[in-house]
């Protein structure tokens, strides 16, 4: 937002001097007010992602209101080329046409990822200079059309290939990562993956006060299913498993495959009751869809316990489901006495 400020002070003053100073005036506020929800999108997304309330490996829907709300702003800013300029309009134009190639080339590099962005910038800004060098009606601005158009061809040919090596590198980024972090049989985070994102939570829930809550599953009797369909049938009823808790927990929840066939669920900014939901939803829904069952422990953090000590907890509780009786979640409340159950 700075750059965009600096860059309509910095046009305001070069076509101040060409233009009446109240055009020059609306057509900076204009810019800046179309930029403003542009500006507060981009501290919602900072924010809720600082809080790990965005999954960062699924921000789509956040790549199109980023887009949505960079069309107006980008068109109001290229209208400094239809500005009616008065004394000087050759060098008006000139000089807005230049910044402004500048500019689309600079937010080709920075939106690269997104073709259709890039796309769109190019064309604003460039047929806009196009069009307007063609009604001068001169020979010299004529010039400047064709110009442009061999230009124009340049940076799209540009965009494309920098649109292509960076999806590239992008692609084997999250190859990578998918690599080390993960696991192979289902898919879920590994508990490399998990310890790095506690490292980051813990300070972050100090930080906000937000509770954070997690779940340990375990599934029932699976020695027994490995015994009689046998241990190939058992790592497709995993995968089965695993698809029933991403169906039933959020976008923002982290699915860790914690062993053989446990797996733990972090849940930012949910206390215990939220978490219930979503254990209730889990183990309705495995035992609807698999031919198995599972048994859960919840516990919630609120900063006074270390993450092995909430992993203890949930793990203790687990334990107490299985004896009640399997298919079931109970809840460790640490209240400062010891560690209470809480029955499903
Ligand atoms: P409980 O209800 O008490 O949990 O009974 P259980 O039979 O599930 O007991 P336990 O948790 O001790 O058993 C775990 C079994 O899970 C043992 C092992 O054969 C199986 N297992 C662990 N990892 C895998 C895996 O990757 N694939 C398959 N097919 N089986 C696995
Ligand atoms: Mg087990
Ligand atoms: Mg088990």
């Amino acid at each position: 937002f700075s750059a965009v400020i600096a860059s309509v002070v910095f046009l305001y003053f070069v076509i101040h001097e060409y233009t009446p100073p109240n055009i020059a005036l609306i057509w900076a506020l204009s810019v800046i007010v179309a930029y403003l929800p542009r500006l507060i999108l981009t501290m919602i997304f900072n924010s809720r992602l600082r809080n790990h309330k965005i999954n960062p490996n699924n921000i789509k829907p956040w790549e199109r209101y980023f887009f949505l709300c960079s069309i107006l702003p980008f068109i109001c800013f290229t209208a400094v080329i239809y500005l009616p300029y008065q004394q000087g309009e050759d060098i008006g134009i000139l000089v807005g046409s230049f910044i402004i190639m500048c500019i689309t080339a600079g937010s080709i590099l920075t939106y690269s990822t997104s073709k259709i962005t890039s796309m769109l910038f190019l064309n604003i800004s460039a047929f806009s200079i196009i069009i307007r060098a063609f009604l001068v009606h001169e020979f010299l601005f004529t010039m400047l059309g064709l110009v442009v158009c061999v230009g124009y061809f340049l940076l799209m040919k540009l965009m494309l290939d920098l649109n292509k090596t960076l999806i590239e590198n992008i692609s084997l980024k999250i190859e990578h990562k998918n690599y080390s972090l993960k696991d192979p049989l289902t898919r879920l985070w590994n508990r490399r993956h998990l310890y790095l994102y506690i490292e980051q939570l813990i300070p972050v829930s100090n930080r906000s006060g937000d509770q954070f809550s997690i779940i340990i599953l375990d599934i029932d009797h699976f020695k027994k299913y490995n015994d009689t369909h046998g241990h190939l049938e058992g790592d497709e009823l995993l995968i089965k498993v695993a698809k029933q808790l991403v169906n039933c927990s959020r976008q923002q929840d982290l699915i860790v495959r914690y062993g053989g066939e446990e797996f733990l669920l972090v849940l930012p900014a949910t206390n215990i009751e939220q978490a219930k939901v979503i254990a209730e939803r889990i183990i309705s829904a495995v035992n609807k869809n698999t031919n198995v069952t599972v048994s859960a422990g919840l516990t919630v953090y609120t900063g006074k316990s270390g993450f092995n000590e909430l992993v203890e907890q949930a793990d203790k509780a687990l334990y107490a489901a299985k004896k009640a009786g399997r298919n079931r979640f109970i809840v460790a409340e640490n209240n400062g006495i010891g560690v209470l159950h809480r029955g499903r």
